[in-house]
């Protein structure tokens, strides 16, 4: 299959309009046209190879919401028509203890992911979404609700996978005292599902200007970090903290926010490691976890639960030619809360 996108052709370099080829539609593929695809701050790690040697040409993409417009021979789950959403994988082995539990994100051999790595085969490399078409085993694509915009819904497919899985698996409700740490396309989708569970919600972010968008996304409260001791008088007052920044920071000053056998959820992914003290951990029973997106059902699941409380992504839509621009605001904290991609425009 023909596709036209935008690629990376070396590691840290802008990224420039590509055409390259798709497997063809196999009998339990589907064949999507590519309506929105989010810019997500894995995609600019991958790019700049901050998480370690990436496979170039890159078409980065994994926050994909398009139209079925072709289906394999085989294919039950969807029909020509449907919309539907991919996300950070696109496959896995599917007979470990993980994929057998739907938890295909942790598969033991190692997800299929999205771009930036081999197909099944070992030899086909994966290409993302940021392009007109995808092909996706209909096993790993997800049902988009009717009544939401496409634009709002393609981040879901990563940002808002990644903060519904974790809050759902610390149970959060009402009564829980939760923080999100960073306000960005992962954290804004923090802020609405906590909020939309009924918790009490605080969003420390280092970027003042954005206190009014978190208060109008149901926030409670907002303490900008920009001085250190802004965390002072928020010691040993939360439940459970969700860290979405993407950059390096003294987790310590964050966990000490913990109270008594509160968790520190690790989202994002910085490429350096975090010191951590023992003493900071040992003093409470605290504990620092880590999170990585969500399984397939899981995706359905949060899907369903936006439809019903209309829950979207705040987007800013942007052209293809933006993507470089976009990624400097990106990395600058400078966007409200993420670029998508009008994929007529690749
Ligand atoms: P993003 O939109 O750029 O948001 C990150 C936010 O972190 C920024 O908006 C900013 O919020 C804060 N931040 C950035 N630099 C900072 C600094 N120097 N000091 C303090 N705060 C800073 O990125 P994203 O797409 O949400 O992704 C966030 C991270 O999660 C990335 O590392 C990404 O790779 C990772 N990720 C992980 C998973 C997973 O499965 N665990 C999935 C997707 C992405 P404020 O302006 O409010 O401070
Ligand atoms: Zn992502
Ligand atoms: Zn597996």
């Amino acid at each position: 299959m023909k596709s036209r996108g935008y690629a990376a052709l070396s590691a840290g370099s802008s990224l420039v309009s590509h055409e390259f080829d798709r497997r063809d539609l196999g009998a339990h593929d589907v064949a999507l046209d590519v309506s929105y695809s989010g810019i997500c701050h894995s995609d600019i790690h991958q790019v700049a190879e901050e998480w370690g040697p990436a496979i170039f040409p890159m078409v980065p993409g994994h926050e994909i919401a398009g139209i079925v417009t072709r289906i394999g021979a085989s294919v039950t789950k969807f029909s020509v028509g449907d919309k539907i959403g991919v996300g950070v994988f696109v496959d896995s082995c599917r007979t470990c203890s993980s994929c057998v539990q739907g938890l295909q994100q942790y598969c033991v051999e190692g997800m299929t992911g999205t771009y930036n790595g081999l197909e099944r085969d070992g030899k086909t490399v994966a290409l993302g979404g940021y392009s007109n078409n995808f092909v996706i085993n209909e096993d790993y694509a997800v049902n988009i609700p009717d009544n939401l915009p496409l634009e709002g819904v393609a981040p879901l497919l990563c940002a808002g996978i990644t903060l519904y899985s974790p809050i759902k698996h610390w149970n959060v409700g009402p009564g829980m005292k939760v923080a999100v740490m960073g306000l960005g396309g992962l954290g804004h989708m923090g802020v609405k599902f906590a909020v939309a569970m009924g918790a009490q919600v605080t969003v420390l972010s280092h970027s003042p200007s954005k206190k009014a968008d978190a208060l109008a996304m149901g926030a409670h409260h907002f303490v900008s970090t920009k001085e250190a001791s802004a965390l002072v008088p928020l010691a040993k007052s939360f439940d459970l903290i969700l860290n979405t920044v993407s950059a390096e920071l003294e987790i310590g000053d964050y966990l000490n926010l913990l109270r008594l056998d509160g968790t520190l959820v690790v989202i994002g992914l910085p490429g350096k490691p975090y010191q951590v003290h023992a003493g900071t951990l040992l003093n409470g029973r605290r504990c620092i976890a880590g999170s990585m997106i969500g399984g397939i059902a899981e995706m359905q699941e949060m899907l369903d639960f936006c439809g019903e409380k209309s829950i979207v992504s705040d987007v800013e839509v942007i052209e293809a030619s933006y993507i470089n621009e976009a990624y400097k605001r990106t990395v600058a904290s400078d966007v409200k809360y993420r670029f998508v991609i009008d994929a007529a425009t690749f």
